[in-house]
């Protein structure tokens, strides 16, 4: 999708931090981090949302979201906990119509980041 700023992203047109990626995600750090190691998992496969999803993709995406977030936790030993959670259509908050899932460690201290 030639005006997708994750597609964008993806081909290294516009930079991000990336954390992993293979053939089917990139993972790479929220520009807006709710908490540090904020990240989002983005299917390199432009689908909208959840609803756009077949069983197939499905599988290749969310079954490398624990191989993240147990990453990301062992990043900081100050992370105790992680929001996951995935945003589908306007009326959800959804603001990036190329369906993604936020990774947003917690940490004890959370309030210090607000
Ligand atoms: P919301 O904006 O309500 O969180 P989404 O669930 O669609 O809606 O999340 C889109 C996320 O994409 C936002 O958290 C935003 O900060 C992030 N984002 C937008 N542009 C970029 C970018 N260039 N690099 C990294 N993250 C981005």
């Amino acid at each position: 999708m030639d005006d997708c700023v994750f597609c964008k992203i993806i081909n290294n047109e516009i930079p991000s931090t990336t954390i992993y990626e293979d053939d089917d995600i990139k993972a790479f750090f929220d520009i807006s981090q709710v908490t540090p190691g904020h990240t989002l998992v983005v299917p390199k496969k432009h689908v909208q949302d959840i609803f756009a999803y077949d069983e197939d993709l499905a599988e290749r995406v969310f079954k490398k979201i624990p191989m993240i977030a147990r990453a990301i936790k062992a990043s900081n030993p100050k992370i105790i906990g992680m929001n996951i959670c995935q945003n589908n259509g306007e009326i959800a908050y959804q603001s990036v119509m190329h369906s993604h899932i936020h990774l947003v460690p917690r940490y004890s201290k959370d309030d210090d980041f607000s």
